[in-house]
Order: structure tokens, then C-alpha cells, then sequence
């Protein structure tokens, strides 16, 4: 995703999501290339991440660069990594910057408009109503929808042994076998346990996926503001400080995110239901509060449905059309069969606003406390955290 740019910011190349499991492979030495990466050797000098034996990836979902920048006096092991030059840089996540679109471009190494993968809803092409891609509730079926290689499946083809430490429940989950597909999974009932498991997987030559839920749950829940969250982080803390203590020696350790968080402003939230020139000739809302995608009507311009949305919300959000978006880069090489699932208008939040529409959405969804999604640093910057066991 050379030369992508998205919000007047210069994202992409190596220092994005999507380097990491191609630049790991690497580091096993087994390099395995990417319909976007072809030159895993290269990314894995740009990251910085050293050769070893086996590999230890940790995601923790939702705590972006900048949430552990201004909590890191909680958390004294990420403080310790965070005091290391190689680690004083974020990495970008893709746009959207949301669970599902960020899953598929770390497990495959690609970007959304491969994956198919861009929303926390989007148009189903098989039906032209909405899915919902955390559940995959009324989505295609995630190997229909989600068609690139992971690089867990790139490895195990060449004999690498991949393992993945997550909750039981995601063992077979839809979102597991659409973005995360391929690895050995060792379910764990407790963070302690899964930190274990990842630890005694790393014994032998490979690479280890461990997932680390509780700061996106806790941000969205009580707002990453909340004291709720700051225990959740110093417990995260807690639970890498006991991987880096556990993992043999020799291990590489590697701690990043699929994206960061805001505070929303209750004032600043809109509803799409309260204006009506907001839904003129839209057939469907779409994405998330913080990135909507907006699906015209079929006898409606979306340049017009743009207009209208910019005259209204001005600097509250950037407003592309599709065709300006993909041009820009915002999706990564888009796919033919990927462009029906894109909205016709993207809409990208700024600051703390929110966009949501209570015709369609719950109440408790619309008033989140902390949501991601848009383009801001907050947001997309992402930790990409090097430690060596
Ligand atoms: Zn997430």
C-alpha cells in the first residue's frame, strides 16, 4: 500500500498492520510474500524485528499507540518497551480502523479491499441488505466473503508450525475462519492460561498467535477514560510482563493492536434519523459511528448524497465518494468483486463525533462511551512493540 493516503496523512509501506505476519515470517525464516507484500525480508529490516527461532504476536484489541502513550504511568512493562528508540514509532492500521476490517489485513497481510472485510456492517452482496461482520449475522459465509490466504495458511503450507492461544469461543468462530484461518488453536479459559499456552507453544520452532480482548470490550463498554479501562490495562500489563517472563529464551516478542479508541462527545453525536436531507436517496447506513458508509438509493447520484452530507456536517467529518476513496487509496487495491460491498459515500468522523441512526441501531449502540473506526492518530496509530525474550 505504497503511497496510500488517507486524511491528508502519509500512512502505508512497511509500518502498517499488514506487514507484521509477513515481516514475522521472515524473522523464522520462512518468508512468505503477500498479494500486497511480495518482500517480507525488507519489511522485517524496516520494522526492526530481529531473526528467531520461534515468534510471539500478540494483539490486544483496541489499545492503540497513543491510549498506552498517555496511561502508560499504569502499565510499567509496556513503559519499559516503550522506552526503547526502536519502539518510539506507531505503526498505521487500515481504514476502517474497526476489529473486522483490521483482523483480515493482519491475518492475510493485505488490505480491505482484498478481504472483502471493510465494516462492522456492510452492503451483503448476495442479499443487498446489511451484515454485521463480528458475528457474521446475516453476512456470506466467511471463506465466501473472505477469500485471500492468511499467512497462518502460507506458513502451515510450507511446514511451519502455527499456533493460535485464544478463548474457546473463538476457536471456530466465523471471524476466526475468515481473517485468522490456518493456525493450530489452543483454547484457554483464563488470560493466565492463554498467556501459558502461548509460552509453551513458543518451545518449539514456529510462529504464536495470542489474542488479548479486554481493553476494546472495556473502552466500549465504560469509555477508555473510565477507571474501568485503566484496570483493564494495567491487567494487560500484567499479562505481557508474564509473557515476556515465560516465553523461552530466545523468543521474539512482538505487541500491537487493530486499532486505538476515542471518547466520544455526546453532544457531537448526530442522528442520521433526526435530518431528514442526511437520508435523502440513502438505502442503507452502514459501517460504524465513527465511519459510515452510505449505500444510494439506485436512481440517486451518490455525488449529491455527498454534497448534502458536506454542506451539513463541514468540518465534522471528511466525506469521500467511492470513487474518490478507492483513487485515494483509503481500501487498499480494491477488488472488483469488493467494490459492491463498499459504501457509495464514506463518511470519516473527526475529533469526537459520532454519526449513528436510531432507526436502525440500539440505543446503546448509538451512545458508546469510547468507538474508533475514522482516520485520526488516536485512532489508526497502532503499537508495534519489539522484545526479545
Ligand atoms: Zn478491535
Amino acid at each position: 500500500m505504497d503511497g496510500n493516503r488517507t486524511g491528508g496523512n502519509e500512512r502505508g509501506g512497511a509500518l502498517h498492520l499488514s506487514s507484521i505476519l509477513p515481516a514475522l515470517s521472515a524473522s523464522i525464516g520462512t518468508p512468505v510474500a503477500t498479494r500486497v507484500h511480495r518482500d517480507p525480508e525488507s519489511l522485517r529490516r524496516t520494522l526492526g524485528f530481529p531473526q528467531a527461532r520461534s515468534a510471539i504476536v500478540v494483539l490486544v484489541d483496541g489499545m492503540g499507540y497513543w491510549n498506552i502513550n498517555l496511561r502508560r504511568g499504569h502499565a510499567p512493562y509496556l513503559r519499559s518497551l516503550m522506552g526503547h528508540s526502536e519502539n518510539q514509532r506507531p505503526i498505521a492500521t487500515c481504514a476502517p480502523s474497526t476489529t473486522v476490517a483490521a483482523m483480515a489485513t493482519f491475518g492475510t497481510g493485505t488490505c480491505p479491499g482484498m478481504t472483502g472485510m471493510a465494516g462492522y456492517t456492510e452492503r451483503n452482496p448476495n442479499t443487498g441488505g446489511l451484515c454485521q461482520l463480528i458475528q457474521f449475522r446475516d453476512a456470506p459465509g466467511p471463506e465466501e466473503l473472505q477469500r485471500e490466504p492468511t499467512v497462518f495458511e502460507l506458513l502451515a503450507a510450507k511446514g511451519v508450525r502455527v499456533t493460535s492461544s485464544g478463548l474457546p469461543k473463538f476457536a471456530f468462530s466465523p471471524l476466526t475462519r475468515a481473517a485468522l484461518r490456518g493456525t493450530h488453536y489452543v483454547s484457554g479459559g483464563s488470560p493466565r492460561q492463554r498467556v501459558l499456552n502461548a509460552c509453551k507453544a513458543a518451545e518449539e520452532p514456529g510462529l504464536i498467535y495470542l489474542y488479548i480482548r479486554d481493553a476494546d470490550k472495556t473502552g466500549h463498554n465504560y469509555g477508555w477514560h473510565s477507571d474501568r479501562w485503566i484496570a483493564a490495562f494495567e491487567s494487560i500489563d500484567a499479562q505481557l510482563a508474564l509473557l515476556r517472563r515465560f516465553a523461552p529464551k530466545g523468543t521474539l516478542i512482538v505487541i500491537t493492536a487493530d486499532h486505538g479508541m476515542i471518547q466520544t462527545d455526546p453532544e457531537a453525536r448526530i442522528d442520521v434519523a433526526e435530518h431528514g436531507e442526511l437520508g435523502r436517496g440513502v438505502a442503507l447506513v452502514g459501517g460504524e459511528p465513527r465511519s459510515v458508509m452510505l449505500y444510494a438509493e439506485p436512481d440517486e447520484d451518490p455525488e449529491a448524497i455527498a454534497g448534502r452530507w458536506r454542506d451539513f456536517l463541514g468540518d465534522r467529518a471528511e466525506v469521500r465518494t467511492k470513487a474518490e476513496a478507492i483513487g485515494q487509496g483509503m481500501f487498499g487495491p480494491v477488488e472488483e468483486r469488493v467494490e459492491p460491498v463498499l459504501g457509495d459515500v464514506l463518511v470519516s468522523a473527526a475529533s469526537r463525533v459520532t454519526i449513528v441512526d436510531s432507526r436502525t441501531q440500539s440505543d446503546a449502540a448509538t451512545r458508546l462511551p469510547s468507538v474508533h473506526g475514522s482516520l485520526t492518530h488516536m485512532e489508526s496509530d497502532i503499537p508495534c512493540l519489539i522484545d526479545m525474550a
